[in-house]
């Protein structure tokens, strides 16, 4: 009898364990900011795949670079029924009325990649102040001293502050120790390379080309930095770092005009961020996410629960890992070596 009742009851416990996984029927909706960079191609096939898995049904819009455009479109996507929300914020700030918006309605919020700083937003991401360090790390090994420019992201993206101080981190010794000397430092409007290339156009033309590294922050902007250096013939012989291990920049890596790309495996956080916002809808409270860790160092301070995953840098050195990973075939990452 004890046995049959055993038996029973490790049925029944498998019988919950496959209703978890049957179709819940939920819509996630997805707000991506700027849709048109490479990077976040590769993060919306994994949310939609994770979500194809647990037989719930993806929607996005994307707001091309407009913080307004961002507000409507996520009254649109809870209009279409969304039970929860991921974003990337184009602008943390301005996104705060769409996020209030979401919690009015009982909506639960990932906050994707970058900080949304509510506490009604999860907040999943990567280390980027790690990143940040990775970034100046290996442009400093080249480059112990001499003129460096900072290549900064969107002011608008607190990812771009996490960033900077990671890097500062690292430099601060050799700065203080007047090794390396900062002469040029700016935002990057929308992280666009066209804005980046200007701007590194006019430190360039500002310091007599004795411009000895760049620490560019993202590899769109590194892509920018190294297109103004290139006109000045200055290109693979001035370190330059980026993030996103996109495929041109893996490229430039290979051939020796990019120093660093920092790979953030982008599968992994649109896996994790779909089910987050999935179990979030289903009635999961934040603390009980797997590997939910507290987070206060936003601009703000507000106390956030959250998720990082961890990056890794890529030089010409370790390239085979992202090739090894399926991320890029070797042929793109060696074409014309
Ligand atoms: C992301 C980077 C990305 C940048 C521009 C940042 O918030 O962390 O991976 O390159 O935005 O979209």
């Amino acid at each position: 009898m004890k046995s049959v009742l055993k038996l029973m009851a490790g049925a029944a416990i498998i019988a919950s364990m496959h209703s978890a996984a049957i179709a819940k029927d939920l819509v996630v909706g997805v707000s991506w900011s700027n849709f048109q960079e490479e990077r976040w191609k590769t993060d919306e096939a994994a949310i939609k795949a994770a979500l194809e898995a647990s037989g719930d049904k993806y929607i996005s819009a994307d707001a091309q670079s407009s913080a307004a455009k961002q507000l409507t479109d996520v009254e649109s996507l809870i209009a279409q029924g969304a039970n929860a929300l991921i974003v990337l914020a184009q602008d943390s700030d301005a996104i705060g009325p769409a996020i209030e918006k979401a919690a009015a309605e009982g909506i639960p919020v990932v906050g994707y990649d970058r900080l949304i700083e509510n506490p009604a937003a999860f907040y999943i991401t990567f280390d980027n102040k790690e990143v940040g360090r990775m970034q100046a790390r290996e442009v400093f090994k080249v480059k112990p001293e001499g003129n460096y420019v900072f290549i900064k992201g969107s002011s608008a993206d607190p990812n771009a502050d996490f960033l900077f101080s990671g890097q500062m981190e690292v430099l601060k010794e050799a700065v203080d120790a007047g090794k390396i000397k900062s002469v040029g430092e700016a935002y990057t409007d929308g992280w666009k390379p066209e804005n980046a290339q200007k701007n590194m156009e006019q430190f360039l033309t500002a310091n007599d080309n004795k411009v000895d590294a760049v620490v560019a922050s993202n590899d769109g902007t590194a892509g920018g930095a190294i297109a103004a250096l290139d006109a000045q013939g200055l290109a693979g012989s001035v370190p330059v770092s980026g993030q996103d291990a996109d495929k041109a920049a893996l490229n430039r890596v290979a051939l020796g005009t990019q120093t660093v790309s920092v790979w953030k495996d982008s599968r992994e956080l649109g896996k994790r961020a779909a089910e987050i916002a999935a179990e979030l809808a289903s009635g999961k409270k934040m603390e009980e996410i797997a590997g939910v860790t507290a987070f206060n160092g936003g601009p703000k301070g507000v106390a956030m629960q959250s998720v990082f995953l961890a990056p890794l840098p890529i030089t010409k050195e370790n390239l085979n890992v992202v090739i090894d990973a399926g991320w890029i075939s070797k042929d793109e990452a060696c074409q014309g070596v």
